[in-house]
């Protein structure tokens, strides 16, 4: 299998319901991604999910940097075309951000290539540990939702199946964030998993100032406290709260991941496939998260299609955040059933895109 042609694409889907957290707002969630098509027919789709700003910036990395390196090779040498792209000349340019996405959006693709030569499901080919992945759902609890609308959608959720929630803090005060807290949960009841994410809005003792809180509602895990790199402020602040601390969807490589370990400041890993460097350094911080007994939850920032595989094959991620924001635009969409993600028997890692999404939505 050679590959012949690298062509990068923005889709720009729309969600129904504009939403907001601390940190954003916005009414569409972008793909901007590439096609990587190869001399046996076959044709390989990986993206990058962003909120509007940047897509070029991805596609003008993968067409002007990546591609010349990836036509003519074969797919599944792709540890070493992984290493090729990060260290070639990009390297000075960034290590984190617009060319590490780049480059997951590549490697997703040569996988998802590599799975659909052997006829396999991608969770199969490396490595099946379960077929059905229990799921939380975050699409009930945005910040711009009334208090009325969050417990409400929170409770449907609960009722429809779904293990858990998330919802988002960051109303201009914490007393207000901790009463639409306290109304969730005695709205859903003590059984579910509630958790919180705050969207790297605080610093430490704001945070601490939410610990009672917290535990007051049974948080699961407290998610993006603090700014995204500051490893020793969540070590700080671990060891002063009772709650776990959740993180990953910010950072970007290996390194940063054994930082927050080695330092005892995370709880739950969230690594993102589409910002990692794909499956191959996804696979390389699920395996370091299991050297320190830490689950791996990952951001669903590709909104499930290629992560229901990562935590299929994975024995340290006990289930998967839930968004439905893409099911429009993909062939075979994730499966629910009862809160539940049933893994896919097709083969490849489900990116393939419907025609019709790429008609409707694909950005020139
Ligand atoms: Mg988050």
């Amino acid at each position: 299998m050679k590959i012949t042609n690298v062509e990068p694409f923005v889709l720009r889907v729309p969600i129904r319901r504009p939403i907001g957290d601390a940190t954003h707002n916005f009414d569409f969630w972008s793909i901007s991604g590439c096609w990587i098509r190869a001399d046996n027919g076959l044709t390989g789709t990986g993206y990058t999910g962003l909120e509007g700003h940047g897509e070029s910036l991805i596609t003008d990395v993968i067409k002007d940097a990546y591609a010349p390196v990836v036509v003519g090779r074969d797919p599944n040498d792709v540890h070493a075309i992984w290493e090729e792209l990060q260290w070639g000349k990009m390297h000075w340019v960034g290590r984190s951000g617009v060319t590490q996405m780049a480059l997951s959006a590549v490697d997703i693709a040569l996988w998802d290539l590599r799975s659909q030569a052997v006829e396999l499901p991608l969770w199969k080919l490396i490595g099946g540990h379960k077929a059905r992945i229990p799921s939380y759902n975050t699409d009930g609890g945005w910040l711009n939702w009334s208090l009325e609308e969050l417990v409400d959608d929170t409770e449907r959720l609960i009722d429809d199946g779904w293990q858990g929630v998330k919802i988002k803090f960051g109303k201009p005060t914490l007393q207000e964030d901790l009463q639409r807290l306290a109304a969730v949960r005695e709205r859903i009841g003590s059984g579910p998993m509630l958790m919180v994410d705050v969207n790297m809005a605080w610093t430490v003792p704001q945070a601490r100032a939410a610990a009672r809180g917290l535990a007051d509602s049974d948080v699961y895990w407290l998610e993006e406290p603090l700014y995204p790199d500051d490893v020793s402020g969540h070590a700080e602040l671990a060891r002063s709260i009772n709650t776990p601390i959740a993180l990953g969807e910010s950072i970007y490589h290996r390194f940063q991941f054994r930082d927050f370990l080695v330092a005892r400041a995370v709880g739950f890993l969230q690594p993102d496939v589409t910002r990692v460097g794909g499956v191959t350094e996804w696979l390389r911080i699920a395996a370091l998260g299991s050297s320190f007994n830490i689950p791996v939850v990952p951001h669903a920032g590709d909104m499930m299609q290629v992560h229901q595989h990562l935590v299929g094959a994975s024995a340290n991620a006990p289930m998967i955040e839930y968004i439905p924001w893409l099911l429009d635009a993909f062939e075979s969409p994730v499966r629910v059933d009862r809160g539940a993600v049933e893994l896919p028997e097709c083969s490849g890692a489900t990116t393939t895109l419907r025609a019709d999404a790429i008609e409707r939505w694909r950005v020139a």
